[in-house]
């Protein structure tokens, strides 16, 4: 068998334009356009104000079915689906979230797409990229110390230590530091008191830069957000210690969007990456927007699957930013509908037409939500090299018998040339279908009955259980007056349910909401169900294991 390269042996071989040329293709006026080395850029929000009367460009979400743990090719799909729009003669710009160094140097993968659709330079990006992480580390950080140096002076604001809700991040997966005691050493070490790390993604600050339109609105959201509570358990706010200021300084280039492009010089915004569970999950508004100003069409992509990603991108994200989606793309692959299905994981590869049908249900369901938010929207079939035709036929039956679009998607292995039937449709059918695109919810209604309704709805539970703890905060949360927030759903991506093994489409399952917590910066009330982690660890065999650099100073081993 001949060798298939690896993406980082396609992605070295790119043959890259200069961002500059990019950039200057899209019409960007150099004095808008900060390059970074060759092939990266930074681009200046001024140039949302020039454009601000420009129409934008239809902007496409791309999300997936309930995934296998390998992931289903959303990324993949978002980059092939951009590709293909260029290559069929359209002006296409892809919007994607930046990685996390944690699962790079971990197991998940990149977030840079694959094979013959990927987003370059891919080792830069999946590493310190333009320092937009780092820059979020550091604000996230520096709050802390600030906090704690506060605390040690005399704590003028009464704050509890007991009760510090802010603790500290650093970008990697690191297990030890999930739970630690810090202050320790006498009087001069500071005030003792727990804390913790969470992974930077998972910083309130990551989801508060890629909610944010302007630098404005950042220092606005930034002086909102709770660091903890005081002696008669009153928030103490960001604004309460004055240092929006300095926050805002430390994230002013942070939040400018991040110029790159794929292996076919598609250009690419890849900016910010909050995490998928307790936050909302994709890039950032304002890359969004820009590239809605740039290109006629936008591919962009929410995490996980369309239960949790596409729901918070269309209740959460389009209300910061105020967008109108105009198509969402399903991605759906053979081995997850047969995992759906009932197969077991090693099974996956194995040509099973009954228990695939059986999976179908998963795919339904998800089809079911996009319509209750009016979208228009196209099923791509994201194929394997083992996926058997008469399983694709199955599917590709299924969903004409339904009346739901469907088209293959071959951008793994033939770049944006494997697209074109996918682009041609989605193009379509946002021409010809209506859009009727509504919230699920409305943002007067309590939080828990905006948590019903995405329960009830989007997972086809039956109801949802407070524990006491979560109800206790309910209250609390009314009395604080964040009533009319959206609510961020932290669950499994595995399954419809918040039980991972609940695979398909299950019914007569409750959902419990074990915890509740305001993001109050950020705009959001995050509802936990089941063990969400904001610190994962490493796998037995991290992926770093295999990384390597050559003496020229080219990365080996990344993926
Ligand atoms: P997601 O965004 O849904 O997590 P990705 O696009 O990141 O998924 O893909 C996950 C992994 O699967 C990547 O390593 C990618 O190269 C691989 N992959 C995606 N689509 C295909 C395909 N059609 N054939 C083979 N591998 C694929």
């Amino acid at each position: 068998m001949s060798h298939v390269p690896s993406d980082i042996e396609i992605a070295q071989e790119a043959k890259m334009k200069k961002a500059l040329e990019i950039a200057e293709d899209l019409g960007i006026e150099e004095a808008d356009i900060e390059p970074y080395g060759h092939y990266k850029a930074k681009l200046s929000l001024d140039i949302l104000e020039k454009k601000e009367r420009d129409k934008d460009g239809k902007i496409i979400l791309v999300t997936a079915i309930n995934p296998t743990p390998a992931g289903e090719g959303k990324s993949t799909v978002t980059v092939g689906l951009g590709q293909a729009l260029n290559y069929t003669g359209r002006k296409a710009v892809v919007a994607l979230r930046e990685p996390s160094l944690g699962p790079t140097m971990g197991m998940k993968g990149g977030a840079c797409g694959g094979g013959f659709s990927q987003v370059v330079p891919m080792e830069d990006i999946n590493l310190h990229f333009t320092g937009d992480i780092h820059a979020i580390t550091t604000a996230h950080n520096a709050l802390t110390a600030l906090i704690d140096n506060h605390i040690h002076r005399g704590n003028e604001l009464n704050l509890d230590v007991r009760k510090l809700t802010w603790k500290r991040v650093m970008d990697m997966n690191d297990r030890s530091l999930r739970h630690i005691v810090a202050g320790l050493g006498g009087p001069l070490q500071g005030v003792p008191h727990e804390s913790g790390f969470d992974i930077t993604v998972a910083s309130e600050i990551m989801a508060i830069l890629c909610l944010s339109d302007s630098i404005d609105d950042l220092r606005k959201r930034l002086k909102k957000i709770v660091i903890g509570y005081d002696f008669s358990d009153h928030p103490v706010t960001v604004a309460d210690l004055k240092v929006e200021g300095a926050l805002t300084l430390l994230l002013k280039d942070a939040l400018k969007p991040n110029l790159v492009q794929t292996l076919e010089n598609t250009p690419a915004l890849i900016h910010g990456g909050p995490f998928a569970n307790i936050a909302h999950g994709c890039n950032s508004v304002l890359a969004t927007k820009m590239a809605a100003k740039l290109g006629d069409y936008v591919v962009t992509e929410a995490g996980f699957g369309a239960d949790l990603g596409a729901e918070k991108f269309l209740n959460i994200k389009t209300r910061a930013g105020k967008i109108k989606p105009s198509l969402v793309v399903v991605v759906a692959t053979i081995r997850a509908l047969k995992m759906h299905g009932g197969v077991p994981k090693d099974e996956l590869k194995e040509e099973n037409i009954d228990a695939m049908k059986k999976g179908l249900a998963n795919l339904e369901k998800h089809i079911e939500s996009i319509k209750t938010f009016g979208l228009p929207h196209v099923v791509a079939i994201n194929k394997f090299v083992h996926d058997t035709e008469a399983e694709i036929a199955t599917l590709t039956d299924f969903c004409n018998s339904k009346g739901i679009n469907v088209e293959l998607a071959e951008v793994w292995e033939k770049g944006g040339a494997g697209g074109k039937q996918l682009a041609d449709k989605v193009v379509n059918v946002i021409e010809e279908e209506q859009n009727n695109f509504r919230h699920l919810y409305d943002l007067e209604t309590a939080p828990e009955e905006k948590i019903n309704t995405i329960a009830k709805n989007i997972y086809g539970a039956q109801g949802v259980d407070f524990s006491a703890q979560a109800a206790k905060q309910l209250e609390q949360l009314k009395k604080h007056g964040w009533s009319s927030l959206p609510v961020c759903m932290a669950k499994t991506q595995y399954s419809l349910s918040d039980d991972p093994v609940k695979v398909g489409r299950p019914s007569n399952f409750r959902i419990t909401v074990r915890e509740l917590k305001v993001s109050a910066g950020a705009g959001f009330i995050v509802a936990l169900t089941g063990n969400v982690m904001t610190m994962p660890g490493l796998p037995k065999h991290p992926g770093a294991l295999d990384m390597d650099v050559s003496s020229e100073g080219k990365a080996v081993g990344l993926f």
